[in-house]
């Protein structure tokens, strides 16, 4: 393992060390990285020589093959020996969470260095791993931010090289991508906060809002909020152009409490369908969720708003409930009514025992999972298998990004109670929300219902 050297000057002298440490493979945490990074980035910097951040995540394998949360760990263990062996030794490997881990290289001298790196790390894994008596084989997706100038944040460093590996992951992993950091990109970083504190104080922020429906009637049973900027000289920008920077700057909890606040009001003016009123989901960054007066804001919002605590679900990703004191405020919120959803389910590695634990109510299955279904037998099977092992634990299984009649045919046949996409309605505004509500016809053609759901969509004219 690599050594954890603690300097003078560094904000965890103090701290314990295995606090600092991840549990499962004993490698530097997130907070400790984070800390070697704010001091390499403060040393001297020496002409032509820049520093390398690669964050690495095993690409998702067969939740039913993972055999559970032991295994999974002893997966991470082996993985994460294969990623030290190529390492130098001034480089850090650390563990972030789950399979997921970062690597600090410094002195890099080129763009093609940081690559280099990058696949001695993926060929590295390329054998298969010794697991519990059998071989496992895993890929890895990896996501790089290269910066050259001392005076870079290192929380904004991992936040792009987080960034580029979830453009790694989208396509497909197996995956490298890199990204320069320059001044000028830090330049635009700012401008970009900046028109962000006033997009939220001159009410540019819309939401729109996108039905969830049941299988095979079509029916809508609940209603996702997705953000919008409707900038004044841009249009509708969508929220991948902006949320990296309002999470990177901490606006993101501001911007986070008006959409709460906005989508629980909206939830109270929807038409009550067949007795049954539409809860309303909205998605949850991490920051908001840490910060301390979430659980009040909650709190208030819904005596402010009168809408019923039954009536929320509130979308997290994974990365955001593994963090160890992440999950509490989510239990008390259940304990009060709110239901809580996994967004962005199977890119990661999962297993029954893990799922198990977490408060959570229903799993969305992941776009991408949902477009390799008519590639392969193997896509189907890991994703009956998953439905299978999330049904088993009594969590609704929702299908995201279903664009067609056969993807919604093939969602529901492998176990999808419920979905979410195109196909069925596109993200809208409230008032066309409004208007499909009230018109909604029962589908006439069970798992086939694009005519009717396609003129009721209410499309609005800018959209992704
Ligand atoms: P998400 O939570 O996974 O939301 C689903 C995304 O898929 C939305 O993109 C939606 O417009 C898009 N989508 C829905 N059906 C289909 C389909 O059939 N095909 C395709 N290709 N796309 C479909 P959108 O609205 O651009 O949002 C992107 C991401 O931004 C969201 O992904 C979510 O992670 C984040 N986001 C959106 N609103 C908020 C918010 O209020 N707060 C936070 N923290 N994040 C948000
Ligand atoms: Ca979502
Ligand atoms: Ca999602």
């Amino acid at each position: 393992m690599t050594n954890v050297v603690y300097s003078k000057g560094s904000a965890y002298a103090d701290a314990r060390l295995d606090e600092l440490h991840h549990p499962v493979t004993g490698l530097p945490g997130a907070a400790l990285l984070l800390d070697r990074l704010g001091q390499a980035l403060a040393r001297e910097p020496r002409p032509g020589c820049g520093l390398a951040l690669l964050v690495v995540e095993l690409d998702a394998f067969d939740i039913r093959d993972s055999g559970g949360s032991v295994e999974a760990d002893e997966t991470v263990r082996v993985a994460a020996a294969c990623l030290l062996k190529p390492l130098g030794r001034a480089d850090t490997l650390a563990h972030l969470e789950g399979c997921r881990f970062a690597v600090l290289c410094e002195g890099v001298r080129r763009e093609r260095a940081a690559q280099e790196v990058a696949e001695s790390l993926g060929l590295a894994l390329l054998r298969p791993l010794p697991v519990a008596g059998r071989h496992r084989r895993v890929s890895a997706s990896i996501g790089i931010a290269i910066a050259e100038h001392p005076d870079h944040d290192p929380r904004g460093l991992l936040a792009t090289a987080e960034r580029c590996l979830d453009e790694a992951r989208r396509e497909g992993g197996g995956t490298v991508v890199a990204e320069r950091v320059s001044e000028l990109r830090r330049a635009e970083r700012l401008t970009l906060e900046d028109a962000l504190r006033h997009a939220l104080h001159e009410r540019q922020l819309r939401l729109l809002y996108q039905p969830i429906v049941s299988l095979p009637d079509a029916k809508v049973t609940a209603v996702e909020a997705l953000l919008r900027w409707q900038h004044p000289t841009r249009g509708l920008v969508s929220p991948a152009e902006f949320l990296p920077v309002a999470e990177e700057s901490g606006i993101i909890v501001a911007i986070g409490a008006w959409v709460f606040r906005e989508a629980c009001r909206e939830a109270t003016r929807w038409p009550v369908a067949e007795g049954r009123p539409l809860p309303v989901q909205v998605n949850l960054a991490a920051a908001q969720v840490v910060a301390p007066d979430f659980a009040q804001l909650v709190d208030e919002t819904l005596a402010q708003t009168g809408l019923p605590a039954d009536r929320v679900g509130l979308e997290v990703t994974e990365s955001l409930l593994l963090q160890p004191s992440r999950p509490i405020v989510l239990r008390q919120l259940r304990n009060r009514g709110l239901r809580v959803l996994l967004d962005d389910f199977g890119t990661g590695i999962w297993s029954r025992d893990a799922l198990g634990h977490l408060p959570i109510d229903a799993v969305k299955f992941d776009r991408a999972l949902v477009s390799r279904l008519g590639d392969s037998c193997e896509a189907r099977e890991a994703f009956a298998a998953a439905t299978a092992t999330a049904g088993a634990l009594g969590l609704r299984c929702v299908a995201e990004g279903v664009e067609n009649a056969q993807q919604a045919d093939d969602v529901r046949e492998l176990g999808c109670g419920f979905a979410q996409g195109y196909h069925f309605a596109r993200p809208m505004t409230a008032a066309a929300l409004r208007g499909h509500l009230a018109g909604e016809q029962p589908s006439r053609s069970p798992g086939r219902p694009s005519r009717v759901l396609g003129r009721l969509a209410g499309r609005p004219r800018r959209q992704r």
